[in-house]
């Protein structure tokens, strides 16, 4: 069995700043020193990260933040929640 992936995508010209995704996961995402956009350390974890991915997810107030879950070779998952 294939154990999930995680693959975290960003959007900079989406994302205000707000820095609520690093306060969920700070594995995974940073932000720029001069003008706060967020930068993404990581590009894919395995989904020990979930919880807190859901949650960068869920908090980032302009939906800048998109996990798709993917689940061993030729199959993947996509969700997206509207914050
Ligand atoms: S929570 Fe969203 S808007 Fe805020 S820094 Fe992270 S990606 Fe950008």
């Amino acid at each position: 069995m294939v154990n999930a992936m995680i693959r975290i995508h960003v959007d900079e010209d989406k994302c205000i700043g707000a820095g609520h995704c690093v306060r969920a996961s700070a594995k995974v995402f940073d932000q720029r020193d001069d003008d706060g956009i967020v930068v993404l350390l990581v590009g894919e974890t395995g989904n020990e990260l979930e919880p807190e991915l859901r949650k960068a997810e869920r908090l980032c107030p302009s939906q800048a933040i998109r996990i798709e879950i993917t689940q061993g070779a030729g199959s993947s998952q996509s969700k997206q929640e509207a914050g």
